[in-house]
């Protein structure tokens, strides 16, 4: 095992005003293993040995001496004695321990190890961000001073909301019951207003009134996206039993947090990915809702999957584990197939929710031709008139595109000039709030040209659409149009819109959201971010005008994609039956296709995801693709895209020599669909195996021979590689 030594090039840093008296070499009768964030592809191994005057339990936090810094660290394991042996004078001494803290849990030490085997990365770099930043900067004297303050808990009561609790439907009732009596990981399908958020609340409320020191975890895919949630929790249970924990949060307020989690103070953790990695010494329920969704897949760093790993973490600390989606992911819907002849079936238990509650009908879904409308038509004829009613009534649409900004692209007629990103294999997009052209992937950002760059033409014209054009366009369209207003006079018809760009001020999306609940937007258009989760009681028209572009992706999950998107905006329409019946009204989902013979759209207009998932999986098992095979990519980004290309197959073929490597395929490398971004070239290399074992063992073994190969002719050029275990998007 390599120590702290080796890198360290300098003195130790001046101890800590506050730290433990530096011991002497002789006292130093102990060796530690312990975890630190080393430099990424180091190599320096997963732990370093430090010597010790005590025996520190695993677990508890440390300060260490790292090449010229002091750093952060983790006792990872048992202490190891020293006494008797020769002295090793390459061990460098720990530094102050933060011994205030309890140490960190074997449960949470496992989860941990686990993620960075599975993943690919070091443990250091896996328990140091999983831990709060502010740790890292507290001396000991500020962390005992921290957790002095009051922490408040005791017994959570529900509150008065709970008091007059709704009765659960049929459907929750039976759900509520199955997850009582059983254990393991359940898959909650449930319809969109179906209830399932009340599910998960009285799960979490029998838990904890059950059992003193029982903890939940609560995962929501972006919480900004589902403030409602947080509000409904503290409402049920307190202010002071639930914790936020997520990216949004300053420092100060994620490390109260996490301090509360880790005490058991807090008695329910609500958070998105990272709060999977939340240290909680009594959890005993892990809810992930919205489970399909793609943002519980960590794209940088360490890749990792919250939702896999919740599910991992339920069963290695005997907590339930509920899933919860409308549109399941196609693994767990896949994982929790009833057993069938030879089939055991698979290991989760599902439920089902099919009916809304207080809601109407789930919408009915008009599919527009687009082939039989004029050429060049943004919204047909047909699906104007239906957002006309809805305003003249005072209902709410909402009209849905997936991309931002005003046109994806610029473009000179006379000489075929494009807008394309100089830095990029991409088109920057014409935003003309700000007339800039932006590239939404480096960000690079300049004013737009009076005249085309390349010859001078002053008519360079937008091509395509995004939100900012369509909100622009409906504004045109409906000028003439006027609503019912409070006062005699009627009113100009409002429309809104959310997207990354309205959202950007802190504050902007919040207040945008509640101007939608009172009322005052007539037509609200926005990117996906409006498809999920909000509940919005006065709409009943939901469009979606371009969807087409993700039917005929090269990435095989793009269909799943776009049906669970396209089911969730359903979703956001008649969300309120009372409403539905005091305005005469029925809610809608239009979608305008040139494909309206797509099976993905069949299984939509009645609502069948399962019908859905059939056909999926039959397709995924004829290919041999996931959930029947298991993948990994391999990335390397370099100067150039032959260089970046050369390194995969140089590691492919060092790959050959490895055990097991015949069960394992590897793909030739290629370019990423977007090959270069900011001046660098990607390339990626496709990994796969039907068995999860051969292809776990065969990245192990690999890594070794990854990291000696940078240093090799065929490193050369190569600005960094990468592994994606269970990778998104292909
Ligand atoms: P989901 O999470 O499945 O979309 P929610 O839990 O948000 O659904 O429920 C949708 C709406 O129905 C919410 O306003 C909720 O308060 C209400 N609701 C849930 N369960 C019941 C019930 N048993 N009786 C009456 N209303 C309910
Ligand atoms: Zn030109
Ligand atoms: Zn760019």
């Amino acid at each position: 095992m390599p120590t702290g030594t080796p890198i360290s090039t300098a003195r130790s840093p001046a101890p800590e005003k506050d730290a433990a008296p530096a011991s002497t070499p002789a006292a130093m009768a102990w060796r530690l293993d312990i975890a630190v964030q080393t430099p990424a592809h180091a190599a320096l191994g997963d732990l370093l040995s430090y010597a010790s005057a005590a025996p520190l339990a695993p677990g508890t936090l440390v300060r260490v001496p790292l090449g010229r810094r002091e750093v952060l660290g983790v006792v990872w394991n048992d202490p190891s004695s020293l006494e008797g042996a020769e002295p090793d004078m390459a061990l460098k001494p720990v530094g102050a321990a933060l011994d205030a803290l309890a140490p960190l849990g074997e449960a949470w030490r496992d989860l941990v190890a686990f993620a960075a085997r599975y993943y690919q990365r070091s443990i250091g770099e896996i328990a140091l961000a999983a831990l709060p930043p502010q740790l890292r900067d507290l001396s000991t004297t500020q962390l005992a001073r921290r957790l002095k303050r009051k922490t408040t808990t005791g017994p959570v009561a529900e509150t008065a909301e709970a008091a007059n609790l709704i009765a659960l439907s049929p459907e929750q009732t039976a759900a509520l019951a199955r997850i009582e009596a059983e254990t393991g990981t359940f898959l909650l399908v449930g319809s969109t207003g179906s209830g399932k958020t009340e599910v998960y609340l009285r799960c979490v409320a029998d838990l904890l009134a059950g059992d003193a020191g029982a903890q939940a975890l609560v995962m929501v895919p972006e919480i900004n996206l589902t403030p409602q949630l947080e509000v409904r929790f503290k409402a049920r249970f307190g202010d002071d039993a639930v914790v936020s924990l997520h990216s949004g949060m300053t420092n100060p307020q994620r490390l109260a947090s996490w301090l509360a989690a880790h005490s058991g103070a807090a008695r329910i953790v609500l958070g998105t990915r990272m709060a999977v990695f939340a240290s909680m010494p009594g959890l005993k329920l892990i809810v992930v809702d919205e489970e399909h969704d793609p943002s519980y897949k960590q794209q940088e760093g360490a890749r990792y999957s919250a939702r896999d790993l919740a599910v991992w973490r339920g069963q290695r600390e005997g907590a339930k584990v509920i899933l919860g989606s409308a549109t399941p992911s196609l693994e767990s819907w896949h994982q929790s197939r009833p057993a069938e002849g030879e089939d055991p079936g698979g290991r989760y238990v599902r439920l089902a929710m099919p009916s809304r509650i207080g809601a109407g009908e789930l919408p009915a879904v008009r599919l527009v031709d687009m082939n039989l409308q004029p050429p060049k038509t943004v919204l047909s004829g047909a699906l104007l008139d239906a957002i006309g009613q809805r305003i003249a009534r005072g209902e709410q649409s909402m009209v849905f595109l997936n991309r931002r900004g005003y046109a994806p692209v610029l473009a000179c007629a006379d000489c075929g000039w494009k807008s394309e990103c100089p830095h990029c294999s991409a088109y920057r997009v014409f935003h003309k709030i700000d007339r800039t052209l932006r590239c939404h992937h480096c960000s690079f950002t300049e004013r737009v040209p009076r005249a085309c760059p390349s010859c001078g033409n002053p008519d360079i014209a937008p091509v395509g659409r995004g939100t900012e054009r369509l909100e622009e366009h409906l504004a045109e369209l409906f000028a003439g149009v006027t609503r019912p207003g409070g006062s005699a006079v009627p009113e100009p018809v409002r429309i809104a819109r959310i997207d990354a760009d309205s959202t950007k001020k802190q504050g902007a999306l919040e207040s945008q959201l509640a101007a939608v609940h009172s009322g005052e937007v007539d037509v609200l258009v926005g990117t996906q971010m409006i498809a999920k989760g909000h509940d919005f009681r006065r709409i009943t028209l939901v469009a979606a005008v371009n969807p087409d572009g993700a039917l005929f992706s090269s990435d095989f999950r793009a269909p799943e994609r776009l049906f669970s998107l396209l089911m969730q905006s359903a979703g956001r329409a008649g969300r309120d039956a009372a409403y539905l019946a005091a305005q005469g009204a029925t809610a809608e989902m239009w979608i305008q296709t040139h494909h309206a013979q797509h099976p993905l759209f069949a299984a939509l207009r009645k609502h069948d995801y399962a019908a859905f998932a059939r056909q999926q999986l039959e397709e995924r098992a004829a290919a041999g693709m996931p959930p029947f095979a298991f993948q990994a990519l391999l990335r390397a980004d370099a100067r150039t895209q032959e260089a970046a290309q050369a390194f995969l197959n140089a590691a492919s073929a060092a790959a050959d020599a490895l055990e097991g490597a015949d069960r394992v395929v590897r793909y030739p490398a290629v370019p990423l669909a977007i090959q270069r971004v900011a001046n660098v070239e990607r390339a990626q290399m496709l990994i796969e195996s039907p068995s999860r074992t051969a292809l776990q063992r065969l990245l192990a073994a690999w890594q070794p021979l990854l990291h000696a190969l940078r240093r090799t002719p065929e490193g050369k050029g190569v600005i960094r590689w990468l592994v994606d275990v269970d990778p998104h998007s292909i």
